[in-house]
């Protein structure tokens, strides 16, 4: 399964946003991109953007925020362009399902890539079944609960107790102790994160579909 291991505050500098990849520290001052807000690398170019990189910014903005890698970018995008809905909007939706974010947004998890290792360790179940697939796309009606074992329930107690995520209206909460979140609806253009509701959808279609 690849996984981008590099620096994760590089990529907040480069998209020129806060992308939230490292808890409690992305609030802090402590934040790469409060010290220093100009792009990684030697031979940074300054200047107007062109369309092209304009709209290259909003996609990998979007990949980076979901921790989503080029190939099932492709994939997710190739799923909600044959969606008879708007392929923009289903697109969101897809990255809002995915079961890493769901961990996250539900509070089991502070941020996306400790949600992801959450699940790739085997410690999230779905339906009682043990799902180690971060991007595995969830339902409406699917449960989420954590492996009944005392190091997974620790994991994710403390998270809960860092945690000051608020949890979307297309999922529910069930309960902290033992935890477990419910999908109550398909997740819609409303219900996507705050941090990257300003996100441009159809520039990402646009340069997706050259
Ligand atoms: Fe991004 Fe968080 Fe690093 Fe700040 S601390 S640059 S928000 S990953």
């Amino acid at each position: 399964m690849a996984r981008y291991t590099d620096p994760v505050c590089r990529l907040c500098r480069r998209e020129g946003m806060k992308l939230y990849l490292k808890g409690s520290r992305c609030d802090s001052p402590k934040c790469a991109l409060e010290r220093r807000s100009t792009p990684p690398g030697m031979h940074t170019r300054r200047g107007k953007q062109s369309e092209y990189g304009l709209r290259l910014r909003e996609k990998q903005r979007l990949k980076r925020f979901y921790g989503v890698l080029e190939s099932q970018f492709r994939r997710f995008f190739k799923l909600a362009s044959q969606s008879p809905a708007n392929t923009g909007e289903q697109l969101l939706s897809l990255m809002e399902r995915r079961l890493d974010n769901v961990v996250h947004r539900l509070g089991f998890a502070v941020n996306r890539p400790s949600a992801r290792q959450l699940v790739s360790h085997g410690h999230i179940q779905v339906n009682g079944r043990t799902v180690n697939i971060p991007s595995y796309i969830l339902r409406v009606n699917d449960v989420i609960t954590v492996k009944d074992n005392k190091r997974s329930r620790q994991v994710v107690a403390e998270a809960l107790k860092n945690s000051n995520v608020k949890v979307p209206d297309f999922l529910e909460r069930v309960s902290t102790d033992p935890p477990e979140g419910k999908v109550v609806r398909l997740p819609t253009r409303d219900d996507v994160d705050d941090r990257i509701r300003n996100i441009n959808e159809q520039m990402i279609i646009e340069i997706s579909t050259r």
